[in-house]
């Protein structure tokens, strides 16, 4: 079973042996894929998978290793460390619809993950290939989900995670979990990029593994969200999925996702992406409309409440670049109040989601509005975290007390505060009518 790592740029395509442990291509910098040459029938494995979901097997369990053939880079499955990732629901949800726009809309909620957001689809497999390639300990920038995702996976596999963090800039939902999971954390008084750069210097010198979103074999995992819902949907492509952009590493997924799938026949034509952004960190909404859109320019200073996809500098915007083109697809910015609102409609359909995953309907409903995305259409969004993930956001907006770092005030549309009420049933009956 031949894999291996190619640089993504065209004008470069540089191979690298599977099992080298760089994030960029040496030759030129670019963003690295993994590739593979082995023999696929999709007929066989669509009955293998659906029979694999009976078995007790710890990698046919997994919603990821389930679909192991293709993300076929190990050479061996005793590297597999599973908490039982993916196997996420896809939830219809009439009341989201109706404020999006649509006749129907259905939600692929990633919040259903072991730690609560998709990031367990991505770390299984980097983990797995930390552990191929020997390494003992692991490691990323970050405060949010990566963090809490790559303390749990790496611990569950014997490896020492450490996580950095900006100064000064901590989530504590998040980071809550990455100490409980054993994370031992670095804050590091410099700002993303810089300490970026000098954990790369460290993981070279102290035989580190990075575990960042740039990581190939993360993008590997976050493949199977996609394989997973259209399994889910007897291979009967949506018109459209919509997600959330941050980093823009899940962008990268779902488009390397159905193109595989089209080209090896498990699928006929491919969904178009809609990718939406928070209008304070929005570079790849404004990227695609440059008429000379050919390189990113980052946002100095990204704003948003939205923390998973506050990102000024995404690294993934090549690849994610290429998926949205040749999907057809679509780049949308929302504002704060947009997904406030959004995010309150997902909690009234008994569903829920953090901030992030609630763009996606607030896209969704300014698309529709616009007339790109049609009334009728049949939409997947996916919910990428949990919504125990940022209570303090959803206390603040319930109590209409939400306001970005500048003051300004996001209103309680549908605001649902906590009544006081005296020890009195008399006037508590008469409050309930
Ligand atoms: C990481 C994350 C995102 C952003 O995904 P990218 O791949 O960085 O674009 C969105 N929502 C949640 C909840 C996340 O954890
Ligand atoms: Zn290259």
């Amino acid at each position: 079973m031949a894999s291996e790592l190619v640089c993504f740029e065209p004008r470069c395509r540089e191979r690298f042996a599977i099992t080298e442990a760089i994030y960029n291509c040496r030759k030129c910098g670019g963003l690295l894929e993994a590739a593979y040459t082995n023999a696929i029938d999709p007929v066989a494995l669509k009955r293998i998978w659906r029979e694999r979901r009976m078995s007790n097997a710890a990698i046919d369990q997994s919603g990821v290793w389930r679909y192991r053939e293709l993300i076929p880079f190990l050479d061996s499955e005793a590297r597999i460390v599973t908490l039982r990732e993916g196997n996420t629901p896809l939830l219809p949800a009439p009341k989201a619809a109706g404020y999006g726009g649509l006749e129907r809309l259905v939600f692929k909620h990633q919040g259903f993950n072991p730690t609560g957001s998709f990031k367990d689809n991505g770390m299984t497999c980097g983990v797995a290939q930390a552990l191929r390639l020997g390494m003992k300990r692991v490691a990323c920038v970050s405060t949010g989900n990566t963090s809490a995702s790559m303390a749990a996976y790496s611990s569950a596999a014997g490896l020492d995670p450490i996580i950095f963090i900006p100064n000064g800039n901590i989530s504590y939902g998040k980071l809550a979990q990455a100490l409980e999971y054993g994370a031992r954390t670095l804050q590091v008084e410099a700002n993303f990029d810089q300490i970026l750069a000098l954990v790369r210097v460290l993981a070279d010198r102290l035989g580190i593994y990075l575990l960042n979103s740039i990581n190939p074999f993360r993008i590997e995992g976050q493949k199977t969200i996609v394989i997973e819902m259209m399994d889910q949907r007897d291979w009967n492509p949506p018109d459209w999925i919509v997600l959330p952009g941050g980093n823009l590493g899940n962008t990268a997924a779902f488009g390397k996702a159905l193109r595989e799938l089209r080209e090896h026949g498990f699928i006929d034509r491919i969904p178009r992406l809609a990718v939406i952004q928070a209008a304070g960190s929005a570079p790849f909404y404004d990227l695609v409309r440059r008429p000379d859109g050919s390189a990113l320019v980052p946002v100095g200073h990204p704003e948003t409440l939205a923390t998973a996809i506050k990102i000024g500098d995404p690294v993934s915007w090549p690849k994610a670049l290429h998926e949205v083109t040749s999907s057809g697809g679509v780049v949308e910015k929302v504002t704060e109040q947009e997904i406030a609102d959004a995010k309150a409609v997902i909690g009234l359909c008994g569903i829920g989601c953090e901030p992030a995953s609630a763009a996606t309907l607030a896209g969704i409903r300014k698309l529709t509005a616009a007339g790109v995305i049609d009334r009728g259409a049949d939409v997947v969004a996916v919910l990428t975290g949990n919504v125990l993930k940022d209570p303090d956001y959803i206390y603040r907006y319930h109590t209409g007390q939400l306001e970005m770092p500048d003051g300004a005030a996001i209103r309680a549309t549908f605001g649902n505060a906590p009544t006081v009420v005296p020890n009195d049933a008399e006037k508590i009956a008469a409050l309930l009518g």
